[in-house]
């Protein structure tokens, strides 16, 4: 006999819409260490832009929320055996940030310590990681830098913007408990050269190359912005896709308006926005005074005409 589909409660659906009402957008201000791993580069500008808006499911967000909370009881762990563990920075009372790039690269550790059993005398940047079965067993098996060259990534930059020498790397197995502890050593060409790739995607002005042209690639496929990339348009509007942004030291300018702006307003747009030309499938045919004609892939044309709405006060 055929199984039964599998229904939720209506107790189940409602915790699960509460996560995803909660959500947001997933935009992030700047671009985070803990991405700057990933393998394509054009991934990273996306990202960078805010072109896909986060849309997780409700089980999803409660997984994420799982790891964070796993890190209170990691930091119990380490303090049991002797070490001193620094979740904040005594002089913010704030989690530990660092930044790079006018600010527009950055990330927050999950802690420092120092008392660790194998080099006592030694602060470390601590990273706290939960991984599946699977993830966990390559990991055990490979080491970090291997098995996990994002976390890697992530442990040079904040090891090499603060200054401290050894990280160490704490993984958990969600499905056994069973945790994997490693050491890294600070390792500065390899920082440098991540800081300079994060550069590259800041201030570019188009998208980087496609790590594949296939959308059915397996790093595409897993990609949120495959749509975007791949069947082109659809980006979200924002000034971080409009033409007259730029990133420039301490936050974004706009041409059209001649001013900064703010995160929030960042996330609104305005009336006159036009979208970067890489974010529309096709070609540009004319151009002028808040607006830009295309010709699209079907022969069509497409004008991106800001000049029909009142000018908003900005
Ligand atoms: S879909 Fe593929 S090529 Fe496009 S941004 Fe994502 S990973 Fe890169
Ligand atoms: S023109 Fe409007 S949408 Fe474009 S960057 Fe300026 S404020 Fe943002």
């Amino acid at each position: 006999m055929a199984e039964l589909p599998y229904a939720p409660t209506p107790t189940l659906t409602a915790i699960y819409a509460d996560y995803e009402a909660r959500q947001g957008d997933g935009f992030r201000d700047h671009l985070g260490a803990s991405i700057l791993g990933k393998s394509c580069a054009r991934a990273l500008w996306y990202d960078f832009r805010w072109v896909t808006p986060a849309r997780h499911s409700g089980r999803l967000l409660r997984l994420f929320e799982t790891g964070q909370l796993e890190e209170d009881r990691l930091v119990r762990n380490l303090r049991a055996t002797g070490a001193t563990v620094l979740e904040v920075d005594p002089e913010t009372g704030r989690q530990f940030r660092v930044e790079a790039h006018g600010g527009h690269f950055g990330g927050s550790l999950d802690g420092v310590a120092i008392g660790i059993i194998e080099a006592p005398k030694t602060w470390h940047v601590l990273e706290f990681k939960t991984h599946g079965v699977k993830s966990f067993n390559e990991l055990a098996a490979k080491g970090v830098a291997l098995a996990k060259p994002q976390h890697c990534a992530q442990m040079q930059i904040y090891m090499h913007l603060t200054g401290i020498t050894r990280a160490l790397y704490v993984a958990v197995c969600k499905d056994t408990d069973a945790l994997h502890i490693e050491r890294i050593e600070a390792d500065s060409a390899m920082a440098e050269r991540l800081l300079d790739k994060a550069g590259r995607v800041i201030f570019a002005q188009h998208p980087p190359a496609r790590i594949s042209e296939d959308p059915a690639w397996f790093e595409c496929r897993f990609c949120d912005h495959n749509a975007v990339c791949h069947e082109g348009g659809g980006a979200a509007t924002t000034c971080r896709s409009c033409l007259h942004a730029t990133p420039v030291e301490g936050g974004w300018h706009c041409a059209r308006h001649d001013r900064m702006l703010t995160a929030l307003e960042q996330r609104a747009a305005c009336n006159r926005h036009l979208f970067i030309p890489d974010l529309v499938p096709g070609a540009v045919i004319d151009a002028g005074d808040d607006v830009v004609s295309y010709r699209m892939a079907d022969s069509s044309t497409w004008v991106n005409d800001a000049r029909t709405t009142e000018a908003a006060p900005c």
